[in-house]
């Protein structure tokens, strides 16, 4: 039996914790959970590089922290308790700078607290370094802790400083120059293949020698070679269990860049993983982004394993089967439908486990390799992590947004009963047939709508999918259990544009983005032109969105999907120009306060991130495995303490 499962776990300083589930996995077959469970120890088996990769004192001052957590015995004090706070914190950014801002987190508690703790432990269980005595480690530690002017930014972008010497991250010896790096690398660049460069520095550390620059190179043997060997023995482990050969391919030419560090094989790589996508079970694990190096080189390692979400991608591909039925039955004018249409199959994946870079915060969308002429000659493997995005959906079930901002508890219901199923019905409708819908004028570029060009096309595919969510046609398909379900994403679609999306606006600022303008445009068009349909209200000094009818609403976006398609087909830049601006763009100051004000006092965390799933293999009566568990009850703090023992050391 699985402990009983919950999508919110604690909430401390601006984070909250999350777990996200991982349906169907009981119903893979032995093998396939064999190849999970190697992949996901591959994945866990980095952590400590990504660590040493954010700055060079983190792995020192995270074991003097778990030391202190673990074993300190006046527990029951404020000092402790904002101590396990700050722990927390650096457990979540993966070092002492918050994963976000990169700005450096400050403890709360005293320095006295500290030093009084590490006097009290076992020496035994301290990070002292060769011959370093406590008060030694003492003095070199506690300026990196509580000194904000020391290694005060993770990544530094200003542009007036060296930022290879300003940045705390640790990709650079600590006395590299940004211009010795920048000179270093377009040497590189110069003496290479033009056409198809490998990802110079991406795997590598570059120090100072003797006064010459040189790379310390990411792999078995080299730098982190502990960490990357045992990556490579569970990876060896995962080969057999391979889905198909070319699965077995990627991993065994994975294994062989681990070994060689040699980015050529790395690129051979990413074609073999882009070219399998037969498997039901995929994996990254490796150095993928670039965002920690303030000269965006060198990346950041990260592994995640994925299970094919069968349920949404079946759904993704019955859109994509009837895309011509669709294309026929819009409500734009017939010259500017397409006359063949194919759909687009989006894959959906779930986590399976996330490690590195992707924990505990992790994005929810992946689109990978990311060089540039690999993309254009080969393309890219783009999926969106549907278990993620559910477990957001549902931890913001019980944050009281819902009830503070929906008009009443029968609209309320709606939203409980079919808003999931709605929201992720749009998004297919969206993706799938939205954007490849219609067609242009002849002689008409896309280029023609200029700075609102993007804003035109998230509208069209977002009326798209709002006009064909209250067809019969979806509930005949089966994606839909009734007609009724439509309206809990026409409330929640009108509510966001109309009011909710403020809240993510600075006060005074007007829609920048364009996603966030196409809603506001949507919603305020509609408004304006079909008065009758839904109105905002005020109710003791708050106002709320009513709707009237749903089904005149349904008239609305078809009036407002023709006109969009119109606009786009002829490259009508000054209808575009008066839609976006009339509607899209400005806020109304005093409901844009209102709204903010509300927010804040819900006092929801503004990021959040993952507690794992744990993998357990299971013998059988010879000793033999004979399944593999996954459990989900685990604390955060054990977990992370658990990952600190267990998948430690890299050199
Ligand atoms: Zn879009």
């Amino acid at each position: 039996m699985n402990d009983a499962f919950t999508y919110n776990d604690e909430r401390f300083a601006d984070l909250q914790m999350l777990r996200y589930e991982v349906r169907g996995f009981e119903n893979l077959s032995l093998r396939q959970k064999l190849l999970v469970y190697h992949l996901s120890e591959a994945a866990l088996w980095g952590r400590d590089i990504l660590w040493d990769q954010n700055g060079r004192y983190n792995l020192r001052i995270r074991r003097l922290l778990e030391a202190v957590y673990e074993n300190y015995t006046e527990r029951d004090t404020d000092q402790f308790r904002v101590f396990t706070i700050y722990l927390k914190r650096v457990w979540f950014s993966n070092g002492i700078h918050h994963h976000y801002g990169c700005q450096k987190l400050l403890p709360e508690f005293s320095q006295e607290f500290l030093r009084e703790a590490v006097m009290q432990l076992d020496e035994r269980l301290l990070p002292l370094q060769e011959g370093e005595t406590r008060e030694q480690m003492i003095d070199e530690l506690w300026p990196v802790i509580f000194d904000p002017s020391v290694e005060s930014k993770r990544v530094n972008l200003s542009r007036d400083e060296d930022i290879v010497l300003t940045s705390a991250c640790n990709y650079y010896g600590e006395d590299v120059t940004q211009a010795e790096a920048e000179a270093f690398y377009a040497r590189q660049k110069a003496s290479g293949d033009a056409l198809r460069p490998v990802m110079y520095g991406l795997n590598s550390r570059l120090v100072k020698e003797n006064g010459q620059l040189k790379e310390e190179v990411w792999r078995s043997g080299g730098l982190y070679g502990k960490a990357i060997d045992h990556i490579i023995c569970e990876l060896t482990s995962a080969l057999p269990y391979a889905e198909n050969e070319r699965q077995q391919q990627v991993i065994q030419t994975l294994i062989d860049f681990y070994r060689t560090g040699d980015l050529q094989t790395f690129d051979q790589y990413s074609i073999q993983w882009l070219q399998e996508t037969d498997g039901e079970i995929d994996f990254t694990n490796g150095f993928i982004e670039v965002y920690g190096d303030p000269l965006g080189l060198k990346a950041s390692w990260e592994g995640y394993v994925n299970l094919l979400d069968k349920e949404a991608t079946r759904r993704a591909q019955t859109l994509s089967d009837n895309a011509q039925w669709f294309e026929d039955h819009s409500p734009v004018d017939p010259c500017y439908r397409k006359r063949e249409c194919r759909g687009v199959s989006a894959k959906v994946i779930q986590a399976a486990m996330l490690g590195g870079d992707l924990y505990p915060a992790s994005a929810i969308g992946i689109n990978l390799p990311n060089s540039d002429w690999l993309r254009a000659e080969y393309g890219s493997k783009s999926v969106t992590i549907s278990n993620l995005t559910k477990a957001y959906d549902e931890a913001a079930k019980g944050s009281g947004f819902r009830e503070e901002f929906v008009i009443d508890t029968e609209t309320l219901q709606l939203i409980s009963r079919y808003g999931t199923l709605c929201d992720d019905l749009h998004t297919d409708l969206h993706e799938c047939l939205g954007h490849g819908s219609g067609q242009m004028k002849p002689n008409v570029t896309a280029d023609s709508l200029k700075n609102y060009a993007s804003v035109i096309e998230e509208a069209r595919a977002d009326l798209f999918a709002l006009y064909y969510l209250a067809d019969a046609k979806l509930v005949e398909l089966g994606l839909l259990p009734d007609a009724e379900a439509y309206k809990a994403n026409y409330y929640t679609y009108l509510l966001n544009g109309l009011l909710t999306q403020m809240v993510r606006i600075q006060p005074g600022h007007q829609i920048e983005e364009a996603h966030m303008r196409n809603r506001a445009l949507i919603a305020r068009w509609v408004m304006e032109h079909y008065a009758s349909a839904l109105c905002l209200e005020r109710h003791a000094g708050k106002t709320f969105l009513r709707i009237k009818d749903y089904s005149l609403l349904r008239t609305a976006f078809a009036c407002l999907l023709r006109e969009v398609q119109r606009i786009k087909s002829e490259g009508d830049y000054a209808a575009a120009s008066y839609l976006v601006e009339t509607y899209g763009v400005r806020l109304d100051a005093t409901l844009h306060r209102e709204i903010l004000a509300r927010y804040e006092r819900l006092n929801l965390a503004p990021y959040k991130g993952f507690i794992n799933p744990q993998y357990e293999l299971v013998r059988g009566t010879e000793g033999e495995i004979a399944d593999v568990r996954i459990r989900y009850g685990e604390p955060y703090d054990q977990q992370m303490l658990r990952y600190g023992r267990q998948y430690c050391g890299i050199v």
